[in-house]
């Protein structure tokens, strides 16, 4: 590739998610390479960078952020570093593409958004879920009244945390670990995306069972109320091998079941079940990832929204930190968001 013509991307974070999606992903876009990444450790960016072809190493945000060949960034980096990430991004004048939670606060979450629309740059949350074939096609039958109106949503997304993944996210409750802003703010957002509403209020009940520590939880029953009505209650955890995922949601006069769709992959599928009996809704399938980065693209020329806008993942994490909240009081909570 002629790189003189082409976006060139930095990332922040020498991550799993990076390695295994997001370098695939930047790649599949025409014009747009992997300029450079940067790791806490100058040896682990250096490795990074030639496992995966990858021109320039750093071991700091600022040496990344002089970079000339970066103009777009993405952070993949352990949740409590994102909010200070984002704002030297901005600082910069260069467009953002930050992974969930956006932060552990809303206070944080809402300074970032501020930051890049101050700087003009375009800022965006990688909740990859809305980007699932399957998910967008329940959220179309959803809007064009396929199932009535919408009265309940099931969320199923009790997992087995790899092996390779049994670090910070079980121990270190400054980095933002615990199921709950991993797991449930993909929910909450995957909801609000799919019911084309906001929530209202929350309540919710931890376990900590084998593998969390330190106070966190690795698992999570939660109930919600959205402002359309409906009712939903998610189950997540990072210690259950064999449940499989899903979503389903209940209207007065048809279910839509998606089976294995709470997943990285472009799989699964959709049932629709009303008094015709039942039948597969046929979906498209394609990587979340590369639709996701494209939808990004586009923005940052000017043309259409993010997947998920900095604004979505302020919200999806409200929620999260509000089931939070509710399992360590007990107390149902109300949603309040702050103005962005
Ligand atoms: P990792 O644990 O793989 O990486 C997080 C950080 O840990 C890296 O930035 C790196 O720091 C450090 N690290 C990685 N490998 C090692 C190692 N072998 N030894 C020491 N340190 C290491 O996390 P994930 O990729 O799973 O998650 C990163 C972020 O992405 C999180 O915010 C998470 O919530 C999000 N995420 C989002 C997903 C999505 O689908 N949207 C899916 C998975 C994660 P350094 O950069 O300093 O080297």
């Amino acid at each position: 590739m002629n790189h003189e013509m082409s976006t060139g991307w930095g990332l922040i974070g020498a991550s799993t998610i990076a390695r295994q999606h997001m370098v695939d992903a930047i790649r599949a876009q025409s014009g747009h390479y992997v300029q450079a990444v940067m790791s806490s450790k100058q040896e682990r960016a250096d490795t990074f960078a030639s496992e995966c072809g990858i021109p320039a190493a750093y071991e700091s945000v600022d040496a990344l952020l002089a970079d000339p060949k970066v103009q777009v960034v993405y952070i993949s980096t352990t949740n409590e570093l994102h909010f200070e990430q984002v704002i030297a991004v901005a600082a910069a004048g260069k467009h953002v593409l930050c992974e969930k939670p956006l932060a552990l606060r809303q206070e944080d979450a809402i300074a970032m958004v501020q930051a890049c629309r101050k700087a003009g740059v375009v800022m965006a949350t990688n909740h990859h879920l809305r980007n699932a074939a399957t998910h967008r096609k329940m959220r179309e039958l959803i809007q064009q009244g396929a199932i009535g109106k919408p009265l309940f949503a099931r969320v199923f997304h009790a997992v087995f945390l790899p092996p390779h993944l049994q670090g910070w996210r079980l121990d270190k409750p400054q980095a933002g670990g615990g199921v709950i802003l991993d797991i449930t703010v993909h929910d909450i957002d995957t909801l609000r995306f799919t019911l084309n509403s906001e929530l209202v209020e929350v309540v919710g009940m931890s376990q900590s069972a084998s593998m969390a520590k330190e106070g966190l939880e690795d698992g999570v029953m939660a109930v919600m109320r959205f402002d359309n009505g409906v009712v939903a209650q998610i189950h997540d955890a990072f210690t259950v091998k064999h449940a499989g995922t899903g979503i389903e949601y209940h209207g007065e006069s048809g279910s839509l079941i998606g089976r294995n769709v709470m997943t990285q992959q472009p799989i699964g599928e959709v049932l629709l079940r009303n008094a015709d009996g039942e039948h597969v809704v046929p979906v498209a399938h394609e990587s979340l990832y590369a639709r996701g980065v494209a939808a990004f693209c586009d923005a940052v020329k000017g043309r259409g929204e993010p997947a998920a806008t900095a604004e979505d993942g302020v919200k999806s994490l409200v929620g999260a930190l509000a089931v939070v909240n509710a399992c360590k009081t007990g107390a149902r909570q109300a949603i309040t968001y702050q103005t962005i």
